[in-house]
């Protein structure tokens, strides 16, 4: 069963510019979709559609069977800016609290699960600290954590690591394939790094840019369980993310002549 479908999806913005060109897809239920491509390609006006954010010119976003007309429930998102996403004012457990109160939980439910995403994310003692007592790193499993307690019917990230360093990803990346695994969430992950998207990707669909448009879907062929080493050097990881990086290549090349 699909869980959001995407169809005929376009963007004009008042400015003129195409953003995205009749993007279709669907992202089934317990599936993690990367999507990848370079920058300006429309990934985030593609998830702010997604989101009911932005309205599309023309097209649909399907989320459950539902037409998405505006911001819909069951959606969470984790954003590149750790930064600007958490309340400075609020201690960590609040922050992860503060979209439960929108829900039908009572306290204590609310104290359950803020206390076991933080777990979840390994930031079990750190509830009481305040986000600017944190590194970047922590800030985004807080956000994580936030979307997690959430329990949304899907998760879209949008670049959430490209403010971090390499280390601290790579642990980032392996703690979104493990929630993926255990919560069995509904992930569409936004980047336009090759080796994340292929890394994490159950399904990867790449994107041409100007204007944005889908090039190619993927099914990829690695372990559910993955290891930043050893899985990065099986010959089917570096056959996929090679196949990926020429389709890129190619369809800029083909943009430049
Ligand atoms: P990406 O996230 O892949 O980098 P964006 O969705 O941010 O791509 O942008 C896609 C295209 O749409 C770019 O050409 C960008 O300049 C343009 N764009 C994005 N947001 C706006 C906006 N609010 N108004 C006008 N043009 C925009
Ligand atoms: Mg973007």
């Amino acid at each position: 069963m699909s869980t959001l479908e995407v169809d005929g999806l376009t963007k004009v913005y008042g400015t003129g510019a195409t953003a995205l060109s009749s993007i279709s897809f669907e992202v089934r239920k317990g599936e993690l979709l990367s999507i990848v491509g370079p920058s300006g390609c429309g990934k985030t006006t593609l998830l702010k559609c997604v989101s009911g954010l932005v309205a599309p010119t023309s097209g649909a976003v399907r989320l459950l069977g539902r037409a998405v007309d505006g911001v819909p429930e069951g959606l969470a998102v984790v954003f590149q800016d750790y930064s600007r996403s958490l309340f400075p004012w609020m201690r960590v457990a609040q922050n992860v609290e503060f979209p439960l109160l929108t829900l039908p939980l009572s306290r204590q439910e609310r104290a359950e699960r803020v206390e076991e995403s933080l777990a979840a994310v390994g930031l079990a003692d750190k509830g009481g600290r305040y986000p600017w007592q944190l590194s970047g790193g922590m800030q985004q499993r807080v956000a994580i954590a936030r979307a997690l307690a959430y329990r949304p019917r899907v998760l879209l990230m949008d670049e959430p690591f490209a403010s971090v360093d390499a280390q601290t990803r790579s642990g980032l990346e392996d703690l979104t394939r493990r929630v993926h695994l255990e919560f069995d969430m509904t992930i569409l992950f936004v980047t336009h790094d090759i080796d994340e998207s292929v890394y994490l990707a159950d399904r990867l669909i790449v994107l041409r840019a100007s204007p944005g448009s889908v090039l190619t879907e993927l099914v990829i062929d690695l372990p559910g369980v993955r290891d930043q080493v050893s899985t990065k050097q099986l010959p089917s990881f570096v056959r996929q993310r090679s196949l990926v990086a020429q389709h890129i290549r190619n369809a800029a090349s083909r943009e430049n002549v």
